[in-house]
């Protein structure tokens, strides 16, 4: 049976018949389920044409208009939620319930960017001086370009297409080539809203269309999230290409549990957050910091205890707490940790390498495995492992575990619980972290605040979505404006001007 074909989404044909192709694969049987065109400059150069000419008639449609088009692509998502979910599910390797969540948390976004009329409200000063009014006003960049990874196919892509097209920009998504058909259905349904052509576009491909994207001069901004040396590389690249660029990278959040937590709560909130969607999410918890000795003893007894109950499936099980993760090669990076681990020393309590699902052999699975005793030192503790593996890193007191989790590489979130208001509160205000849970084990802002974390988890200074997401893809014309009523106002003209 051919395979089947997902293109590029773009306003116009595409100029060049693909020559290179990726494979999407069906993480459940393991086999391939279609292939993507890896693009190049010459299809970004389309895609860039396409956005040129659609972007003035998009800044200049008033803001209630564009909001309009939200609302009604928000409409779109809810009405085809299930295929997308679906859809999302079958390459990623997410179960169904999770695929939904993916999307939900990308349509928050879209609500917030049907506010955008207030959002991009300016600031007005009658008055500043002798007949001098001073207003400012936010406006679109132009052509902004958003780079995502696999793990989020919907949310990622929406939190920079919402707001950025919102704002009157034109967006060209390049999104993961790993499972590249919701990020097209989700254009095919922006344009079907009554976005113009040109305005949201999708070009598949790898480095070689990330660098054209990087070096193209009318893209004037770049969001980017992924893995931090790829978010370093383009935020080096982009911002020496004189672009805005935020780029949001890898990470390894760790949840500390003082004495007092309820540990039943507690095991049940981490097998969530270590556990599901396979691990594949930047704001898993894949290290825990239980503080003293009886803390750990009894916290690992009720943590192997779970993690004997947690059900794999292929992803369109709806009995599964996870699935298979994306493709072979993430499997066997994973179980390359989980082999480095065991010999750096760290005690391998639950080994989840060799699950094999009946039906489903040759399927991306992997068991959950959980690690004791694991040091600071450790290479498979400073970096991330991306998968269903809960390692131990035992404290003596909160004063190390928050220096653990402040002193770590990334910084992108971090959950501690108790039930002491004070410890909570000095928590919260000392970790060296940029997203903090209080007994919220994934702390992922709502979408009117902003998501992004410190460190190696984030380059450039602007967060995603919320009001930080509209400073992002806007930028600031400031009008120092005088009525003179035709008296001679005397001043120096060679003096640099003042309000007096
Ligand atoms: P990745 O870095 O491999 O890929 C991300 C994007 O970069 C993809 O579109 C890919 O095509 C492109 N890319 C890959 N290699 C490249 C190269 N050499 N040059 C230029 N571009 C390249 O990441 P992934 O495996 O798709 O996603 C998982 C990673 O993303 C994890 O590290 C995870 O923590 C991180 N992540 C971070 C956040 C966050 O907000 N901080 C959110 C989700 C995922």
């Amino acid at each position: 049976m051919a395979l089947r074909q997902i293109d590029h989404f773009l306003a116009g044909a595409s100029p060049v018949q693909p020559t290179r192709f990726g494979d999407v694969h069906d993480p459940n049987s393991g086999g391939v389920q279609a292939r993507v065109p890896l693009g190049d400059a010459q299809v970004l150069e389309a895609a860039v044409a396409a956005a040129r000419q659609a972007q003035p008639g998009w800044a200049a449609t008033n803001p209630q208009r564009r909001a309009r088009v939200m609302f009604q692509f928000k409409a779109l998502v809810e009405k085809n939620i299930d295929e997308l979910a679906r859809l999302l599910s079958s390459e990623h390797g997410k179960v169904v319930a999770d695929a939904r969540g993916d999307i939900q948390r990308g349509l928050e976004v879209i609500e917030f960017a049907c506010g955008i009329p207030h959002a991009l409200k300016g600031e007005y000063t009658p008055g500043a001086g002798p007949g001098i009014d001073v207003y400012s006003m936010r406006l679109p960049l132009g052509i902004g370009a958003g780079i995502t990874p696999f793990n989020f196919p919907a949310m990622i892509p929406m939190w920079m297409f919402g707001v950025a097209i919102a704002c009157g920009n034109a967006f060209i998504l390049k999104p993961s080539e790993r499972d590249p058909s919701v990020p097209v259905r989700l254009a095919e349904l922006m344009l079907e809203a009554g976005a113009p052509a040109g305005i949201l576009q999708v070009v598949h491909g790898d480095k070689e269309m990330v660098d054209a994207i990087l070096d193209h001069p009318d893209i004037a901004a770049i969001s980017f999230v992924g893995s931090s040396d790829i978010a370093q590389y383009i935020y080096s690249r982009g911002t020496a290409n004189a672009k805005r660029v935020q780029a949001m990278g890898g990470a390894k959040n760790h949840g500390v549990v003082m004495p007092d937590a309820d540990l039943d709560q507690v095991v049940a909130d981490l097998a969530g957050a270590a556990f599901g969607s396979a691990g594949e999410r930047c704001m898993a918890l894949p290290v825990v910091v239980p503080v003293g000795e009886k803390t750990a003893i009894a916290l690992r007894e009720k943590m192997v205890t779970a993690m004997g109950r947690l059900r794999i499936g292929i992803s369109t099980d709806p009995d599964a707490d996870y699935g298979p993760v994306v493709n072979a090669a993430h499997k066997a990076r994973v179980e390359g940790w989980i082999q480095k681990g065991v010999d750096e020393g760290a005690e391998l309590v639950v080994d989840g390498r060799g699950f094999r699902l009946q039906g489903h052999e040759e399927g991306f699975f992997i068991g959950p495995s959980l690690f004791d005793h694991v040091k600071p030192t450790m290479e498979s503790y400073r970096e991330e492992i991306f998968g269903p593996v809960l390692q131990i890193v035992r404290a003596d007191s909160f004063e190390e575990a928050l220096a653990l989790a402040s002193r770590h590489q990334y910084g992108n979130g971090v959950a501690l619980f108790t039930r002491n208001g004070h410890a909570a509160r000095e928590f919260a205000a000392r970790v060296n972290v940029g997203m903090v849970g209080i007994n919220v084990p994934i702390p992922v802002p709502v979408a009117y605040h902003t998501f992004g974390g410190w460190k190696r988890s984030a380059f450039g200074d602007h967060n995603q979505h919320g009001p930080e997401g509209v400073r992002f893809w806007t930028k600031v014309k400031t009008v120092t404006q005088r009525w003179p009523d035709g008296t001679p106002d005397g001043g120096n003209a060679f003096v640099i001007p003042t309000m007096g």
